[in-house]
């Protein structure tokens, strides 16, 4: 009796939760993949004689290691660092590193897994990785980052390489933080090669680099409109976050005529009804990226709301961006969001939304852009990085945010192309099957390595 696609998720999940015990969000990742690459396997058995799902849902080496640094007041301190290298059937390891209190392993391994599926959506030649610490970079001064930048980097280096793996930045990982661990492998290799992305401008960096997730995201929402015949034009949109996804998605919606009325960080949300604007978001940029301060310092300067301690997602929008953190959207959320009429999801974020959400969202059939699509754009342009790096040349800001119009659109088209359900676009299911494809490919034809 042929066993149903039901049961082969069924067995496949219980295998790997056997494997990965104690840690849900990889788990809630892979489940979100593996609900689609399954039924496909059984139409394109050749991935399943060559145990691709297997094969890709376990990272090819993972390195953990103790960081010792030393604070301002001459105390000894102690972080753990990770790497985890997670596939480079189609290019070197690339993927982000975070700077984040609470990161765990399992975080880094759901990150790292989406990263190698996201990255083979680009297009471009690049495996998946992610990495970071446990060093909570609030309330450290200027001195502190730079000491534990560095200390970092003198364990990680030995691992990394322009052919090998190139990280890049994520959360509580900045320009700030990528030039001192820049400088670190410059000065542990004496080597200058493009082994970081994310470097300043006059360092090998790329226009654009800052702002290419936030504004890739904002590109595949509006190619998601443009496909209905429409358009953000005219949009009440929500953001979550106020880190560098959700600046730039302000930006972007902003410059593309929409209104973005929320913006928030893990101590609640302002919501501006008039909308936030280029001199409004200058403030934030000033207030997160500078002052270093807290959201609520918005709503004092503007005169408007501050809700502590909650998340945005009551209030009413036809457009939502959830750019702040994992699992932030839960399904009551999620059926908060549609029964306010919101219309499209893009997310910022990565797995911003839970497991519920998304089949509150699967249910109501809205535009759903999952963020392995959607926030693309960042690794995007640090592949386009790695391209100027190594021809030794630099674009310009014009031809760059070109291109990565270019890829976002490449990416809806992708999702089209895998997703199309009768009239309706399923763009997760298309996302999980376009980028599984490349990575697949790859691997059957290198053989069983
Ligand atoms: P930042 O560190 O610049 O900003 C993160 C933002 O999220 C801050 O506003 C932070 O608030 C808020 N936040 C963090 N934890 C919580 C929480 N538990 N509840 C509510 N808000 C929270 O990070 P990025 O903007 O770079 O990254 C944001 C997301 O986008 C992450 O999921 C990241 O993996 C993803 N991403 C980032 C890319 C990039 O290029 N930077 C590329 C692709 C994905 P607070 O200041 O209070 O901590």
């Amino acid at each position: 009796m042929e066993i149903s696609a039901k049961q082969r998720l069924d067995d496949f999940m219980s295998g790997f939760g056997r494997r990965n015990p104690g840690q849900p969000e990889f788990h809630q990742s892979v489940y979100e993949v593996a609900v689609d690459i399954i039924p496909f396997i059984r139409e394109n058995p050749i991935y399943g004689d060559h145990q691709i799902l297997e094969r890709l849902t376990e990272p090819d080496q993972i390195i953990i290691f103790r960081v010792n640094w030393e604070d301002d007041h001459g105390h000894f301190r102690a972080n753990r660092g990770y790497r985890i290298q997670h596939n480079n059937a189609i290019g070197p390891y690339k993927g982000g590193l975070r700077f984040h209190r609470d990161l765990t392993l399992d975080t880094l391994k759901f990150l790292a897994f989406e990263q190698t599926l996201k990255n083979s959506l680009t297009g471009l030649p690049m495996g998946g990785a992610k990495g970071g610490a446990d060093f909570n970079p609030k309330g450290k001064s200027e001195q502190e980052v730079m000491r534990f930048c560095q200390r970092f980097m003198s364990v990680l280096w030995h691992h990394i390489g322009p052919f090998t793996d190139v990280p890049a930045g994520d959360m509580g990982v900045g320009a700030r933080e990528i030039s001192y661990m820049f400088g670190q492998y410059k000065h542990m290799t004496r080597e200058f090669t493009g082994v970081l992305t994310g470097k300043g401008l006059s360092f090998g960096g790329s226009q654009i680099r800052a702002e290419a997730t936030g504004y890739g995201c904002v590109f595949m929402m509006e190619n998601m409109l443009n496909r209905k015949g429409d358009g953000l034009k005219g949009k009440t949109a929500i953001v979550s976050g106020s880190g560098n996804v959700a600046q730039h998605t302000v930006e972007k919606i902003y410059q593309m005529g929409g209104k973005a009325v929320t913006m928030s960080d893990s101590s609640g949300f302002i919501f501006d009804p008039d909308g936030i604007d280029t001199e409004k978001l200058a403030f934030v940029k000033q207030l997160k990226n500078v002052t270093r301060g807290r959201i609520h310092e918005y709503a004092d300067k503007y005169g408007v709301e501050f809700y502590k301690d909650q998340r945005p997602w009551g209030v009413s929008c036809d457009l939502a961006f959830p750019c702040a953190t994992q699992n932030e959207i839960s399904g009551d959320d999620a059926g908060m969001l549609i029964r306010n009429g919101c219309i499209a999801v893009a997310e910022g974020a990565n797995m911003p939304t839970m497991q519920a959400g998304v089949d509150v969202y699967d249910e109501a059939k809205i535009m759903y852009a999952p963020s392995k699509a959607a926030n693309a754009g960042g690794v995007a342009v640090s592949g386009l990085e790695m391209t100027q790096n190594s021809m030794r040349l630099s674009w310009s800001e014009d031809d760059i945010e070109k291109r990565l119009y270019r890829i976002m659109k490449n990416i809806h088209d992708k999702c089209v192309k895998y997703g199309t359900e009768g009239g309706y676009i399923n763009y997760r299911k298309g996302a999980n099957i376009a980028g599984f494809v490349k990575v697949a490919d790859a691997m059957v034809a290198c053989g069983n390595i």
